[in-house]
């Protein structure tokens, strides 16, 4: 789970999937950015539906079927995605 930058204490899950869109700290009201390593972390992560997609066609499943899956993918993503945030207090450029 991630870990304020600001003030020190550990989001849980439920707190972090509230403020997963703008990461201000639950406890110190502080603005936080997802660090470089975790960005590119997350980034493979928003790949896999992406992965998953042209396997799906290749077994021959419609679109319905194929959007399906990747909408619950989606939401596994979105469920994980408190494990491998790790946050910044500053914006931290790729390179
Ligand atoms: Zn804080």
């Amino acid at each position: 789970m991630p870990i304020c930058q600001s003030c020190g204490k550990r989001w849980t899950w439920k707190q972090t999937i509230k403020t997963i869109f703008k990461l201000k700290c639950p406890y110190c009201g502080e603005k936080q950015y997802e660090s470089a390593s975790s960005r590119i972390r997350s980034g493979v992560f928003w790949l896999i539906p992406l992965v998953i997609l042209p396997i799906n066609a290749g077994f021959g499943f419609s679109v319905g079927t194929a959007l399906f899956i990747a909408i619950i993918l989606v939401f596994i993503i979105l469920g994980l995605y408190p494990f491998i945030l790790k946050l910044s207090n500053e914006e931290e450029p790729y390179w």
